[in-house]
């Protein structure tokens, strides 16, 4: 299914099903709509999957696991991660495209960040693998004992849109690291790039049965469809907190292995005594990257009072120079956010940042210049209390708050004021204050001086209500294999 695509398109663009290394149709051949966000138009149709789906592709996964790819060695499994990274860089202009077309982020984004990381996803862990052991220990010279990792089986894997493939490879990557095989259910509003992977998997010499994608929905759909298969040893799912408790619910009859990456609101914590160019330049990003529509974005920004009037005309002003519009053209920095419901949603919760007293300092609503597609100018609301539900929900989108704080007792109470603890980020200069705050708030991830920097060995998740388990290294692993301990006696 190669699809011949350049900036100006070739539409439509179906989506089929990938089960047992072929595309197929549904059985009662139902589709619905892919719309691009960005222009409101028929990208093509998707083929809607429900249990039957699921239930052929589970089957499928299960055969593919007792196959040949049970036999495959470790090196030969490493290889075959490595041809999919190359598989992904040879066609990354093409799945950028893709991916801006189904998400409607700039171009530009989707071709450095999306594509890119998503063919390192897959260097890290064929490289991760080669070296990875096990523990064993020696008791008393009476016995050893040493530990035997094995794949934990049919992985069921559900995803968001906001980074399609960036967080499908994310988990993918270790999945098939550890010998495991899969069904995938892609967030049925950005399906494209999945369906390419899969043949570029194949191509790369994945067998047929070991990865298997079935498009549809979330509730009632192929999603509960496939947490509730009793045939599915685990699934990894990233999205929002309360589908993760929708997920909990139904995976536990029949206790499947889970790991969860939920929702954040996480504070940007900003010391007067920080570098204000860098942490503007760097707050830009934290704030409108992606549209916002990363869970890591830092949406809850404090600033110490003494720096707050300098801090709020500097980033109005570079936030202003942001150029928003067709995620085509060179230089697009914030594009369309996902869709329609997604659109109306951000915006009630500006207007919920009016009803309770915020002052809009810049944006807040569709920018003029767009007539068309779900465009929302980067938004900075200051004036709020910390109740306001602007302050503590997730809202996913271009929008930040703007608050001053004294003290840093007062801004560590603030930051942790919230049933979310993903990730968080400090600005200061001041060594020891950095560590001593960074220790005390609670998110599974904290940047000081930096934002987004990632090392795919160091563990990625979150704490409190943004997730279970951990990503990353030997934490992929952790999820992704069943260790058994082996004693003898000698
Ligand atoms: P979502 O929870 O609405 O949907 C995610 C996926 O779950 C989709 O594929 C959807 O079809 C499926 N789904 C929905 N209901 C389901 C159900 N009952 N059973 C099974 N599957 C179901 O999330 P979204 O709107 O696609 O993504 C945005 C959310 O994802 C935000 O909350 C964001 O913070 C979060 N997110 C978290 C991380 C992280 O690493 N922690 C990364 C990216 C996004």
């Amino acid at each position: 299914m190669q699809i011949q695509l350049n900036k100006n398109k070739t539409l439509p663009i179906d989506c089929k099903h990938f089960i047992d290394g072929q595309y197929i149709p549904s059985f009662n051949q139902k589709t619905f709509l892919n719309i691009n966000p960005a222009t409101e138009e028929v990208l093509g149709k998707i083929s809607e999957g429900g249990e039957l789906e699921i239930d052929l592709a589970v089957k499928a996964a299960r055969r593919a696991l007792k196959g040949e790819w049970k036999h495959f060695t470790t090196e030969q499994r490493s290889i075959v991660l490595r041809k999919i990274g190359d598989g992904i860089l040879a066609r990354k202009e093409e799945l950028a495209a893709l991916e801006a077309m189904d998400t409607g982020k700039p171009y530009e984004l989707a071709l450095e960040v999306d594509i890119t990381r998503s063919a390192y996803n897959f260097y890290f862990f064929a490289d991760y693998i080669t070296s990875l052991g096990t523990e064993s220990h020696m008791q008393n010279q009476t016995a050893l004992h040493y530990s035997y990792r094995r794949p934990v089986g049919v992985v069921g894997m559900i995803n968001p849109w906001n980074l399609p493939l960036l967080l499908l490879t994310w988990k993918l990557a270790p999945c098939l690291a550890a010998g495991n095989t899969t069904v995938m259910k892609p967030a049925e509003l950005t399906p494209m790039t999945a369906t390419i992977l899969a043949e570029i998997c194949k191509e790369a010499g994945v067998p047929d049965g070991v990865i298997n994608i079935v498009h549809g929905f979330g509730a009632n759909g192929a999603g509960s469809a496939l947490t509730e298969h009793p045939d599915v040893d685990a699934i990894t799912f990233t999205g929002e907190t309360k589908t993760g408790t929708a997920i909990m619910k139904a995976a536990a009859p029949t206790l499947k292995k889970l790991s969860f990456e939920l929702g954040g609101k996480n504070p940007n914590i900003i010391f007067a005594d920080s570098n204000l160019d860098e942490v503007i330049e760097t707050t830009l990003k934290s704030s409108f990257m992606n549209q916002g529509e990363v869970c890591l974005c830092g949406s809850r920004i404090y600033i110490e009072r003494s720096i707050y009037q300098e801090f709020l005309e500097k980033f109005v002003e570079k936030t202003n120079e942001l150029k928003i519009g067709d995620p085509f053209e060179e230089g697009t920095k914030v594009g369309a956010v996902i869709g329609k419901e997604h659109y109306d949603k951000v915006l009630s919760y500006i207007e919920i940042a009016k009803e309770d007293g915020g002052t809009i300092l810049t944006g807040g609503s569709r920018p003029e210049h767009l007539s068309s597609g779900y465009f929302i100018s980067p938004t900075i609301i200051s004036g709020l209390s910390h109740d306001s539900r602007c302050v503590k929900e997730e809202i996913f989108g271009p929008v930040v708050t703007v608050l001053p704080f004294d003290t840093e007792d007062e801004v560590i109470e603030r930051a942790n004021d919230t049933h979310y603890g993903l990730g968080a980020t400090i600005w200061t200069n001041d060594l020891r204050k950095a560590h001593r705050v960074a220790h005390q708030i609670e998110a599974g991830i904290i940047w000081v001086n930096t934002w987004y920097l990632r090392d795919l060995r160091t563990p990625f998740g979150g704490m409190k209500q943004s997730g279970i388990g951990r990503e990353g290294g030997i934490h992929s692993f952790e999820f992704y294999s069943e260790l058994s301990n082996i004693t003898i006696k000698l």
